[in-house]
Order: C-alpha cells, then structure tokens, then sequence
C-alpha cells in the first residue's frame, strides 16, 4: 500500500505534521490506513468508505483524507 504524506494534519500523538494515509481498494469499499511518519505510530484502519457512493478515483482521494485528519489529526 502506497501511503501518502497529508497536508495541514497533525498527529495527534506527537504533534508533528507528519501524517501518512494509504487506501486498499477491495471490490465494494477503500479501507483507509493512517501511520505517523515522525513517531511512527500507526493509527491502524480509520475508517471505511463506499465505492457505490463516490464519483471515482479523486472523491476517494479526498474523502480518506478527510478521515484520516477527522480521526488521527490533533
Ligand atoms: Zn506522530
């Protein structure tokens, strides 16, 4: 899994704006997974979203984002 660095989110473990995101696409959902590149902590699956209610690839993108900052973020 690809993770990437997000803009304006801090861990809320350490403070630092480091956080990591990646999704894993299965065949009706995206798991999102968040990991702290300065402390290392992993945050493990933050949430879930559902192919059926997104436009593609870019809401996906953007949805898991959101989550991870919601869920992780200070
Ligand atoms: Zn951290």
């Amino acid at each position: 899994m690809r993770m990437i660095m997000l803009t304006d989110a801090t861990c809320k473990k350490c403070g630092a704006d480091a956080l990591c995101k990646g999704t894993k696409d299965e065949p009706t959902i995206a798991k999102v997974f968040v990991r702290c590149d300065e402390c290392g902590h992993d945050f493990g699956m933050v949430g879930t979203i559902k192919k059926d209610n997104v436009d593609g690839p870019d809401e996906i993108s953007d949805r898991s984002a959101e989550m991870a900052r919601k869920r992780a973020g200070a």
